[in-house]
């Protein structure tokens, strides 16, 4: 293990461009950053298993709106029995009513906000992040995410579905009870934009998906390589914005998520379990957010695209340099991050 002064020598900073997007990032490494470095998150400690004033909580089926998709052994709707269950978000940021039509405001344009948010509620345990939950509740929760993805990706209105979970304080979290959320939109998101003109460029040039390429690049060379299942490839991102940003790609060039086959939706349940178990192990329970990008809904003719599960440990903020610039500071090298990740195990009980 090099001494500081070996750390302090090395000094020197690497400015890292991302393969799909072309987004420079910073990557610090020579600030020597080791993962007890970071504070852990800490706030779960304290949960209880069941909270009576929870939404989510068994028992409280009524304070949410009715629910729309659930797993259960017995029981009626909105009634407990359930192990998995979706609702629309009470304090939803899209709703399901609202014109479809743009509007001009003097110089500016809008329209309402018309679209479905909805949370998964992934178990009736308060207390759990997903990969405490067992393998079999965790696949509830991919297909639930499948189902609901499904519901939405072919209506004409939508462009496209987000699925992503918050955990932790500081990745935004306000509801404690382990849940995910989805949110259909009628616009573009900017970033996934971006990552699909990378796509279209790169196939435009090279005649293949850049995903594709990346995961036999990163195969070779085994050093971002957190784990390889039969069907998926976990690495930390080249250019990564955040410290520890971890990528879990299909191996099957796939441009929708919802393409998923039956045996791809169980691996990912185990490697999903797998690589948040490592983060927290690593990290201490930190707080984290991901998202899983998918092609869109409204075109059908993209085939530059590779749907994939981004994770954002949040374990530093953003200042000011990227809040004005966009370009991101990352203060551990994505390869000693693959490296702490490669050995890291669960935390212990
Ligand atoms: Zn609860
Ligand atoms: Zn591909
Ligand atoms: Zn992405």
């Amino acid at each position: 293990m090099p001494g500081r002064a070996r750390r302090e020598a090395d000094f020197q900073p690497e400015l890292r461009k991302n393969l799909v997007t072309r987004e420079w990032v910073i990557i610090a490494k020579g600030r020597g950053k080791r993962p007890s470095d970071f504070a852990p998150a800490g706030e779960r400690e304290a949960l209880p298993e069941h909270d009576d004033a929870c939404p989510f909580c068994t028992g409280n089926e009524s304070k949410t709106p009715p629910e729309v998709y659930a797993v259960r052994d017995g029981g009626r709707p909105n009634s407990p029995g359930w192990t998995v269950r979706v609702v629309p978000n009470k304090f939803a940021a899209l709703r399901a009513t609202g014109s479809e039509h743009l509007r001009t405001i003097g110089l500016h344009s809008a329209r309402d906000g018309f679209g479905a948010h909805e949370v998964i509620i992934e178990t009736p345990d308060h207390n759990k992040d997903l990969w405490e939950m067992d393998l079999a509740q965790i696949e509830g929760v991919i297909q639930a995410y499948w189902q609901r993805y499904l519901a939405y990706e072919s209506r004409e209105a939508l462009q496209y579905v987000l699925l992503f979970r918050n955990q932790g304080l500081q990745a935004g979290t306000s509801l404690a009870h382990p849940h995910s959320q989805l949110i259909a939109a009628p616009v573009m998101p900017h970033q996934l934009q971006v990552e699909l003109q990378g796509g279209a460029a790169y196939w435009e040039y090279l005649g293949r998906c850049v995903y594709c390429a990346l995961m036999e690049d990163e195969m070779k060379s085994g050093e971002r390589v957190v784990l390889e299942t039969e069907h998926f490839l976990v690495v930390t991102a080249f250019a990564g914005r955040y410290p520890f940003e971890t990528w879990i790609l299909p191996k099957r060039h796939a441009i929708r998520f919802a393409a998923m086959t039956e045996a791809e939706a169980t691996d990912l349940a185990r490697v999903l379990k797998d690589v948040l178990s490592k983060l927290a192990g690593c990290l201490q329970r930190p707080s984290y957010n991901f998202a899983i990008h998918s092609a869109p809904t409204a075109e059908h003719n993209v085939r530059a695209y590779h749907w994939h599960l981004e994770i954002f440990p949040r374990i530093t903020t953003l200042g000011g340099f990227e809040l004005g610039s966009d370009i991101y500071i990352n203060v551990v090298a994505p390869e000693d991050a693959a490296a702490y990740l490669r050995e890291a195990e669960a935390p212990a009980a």
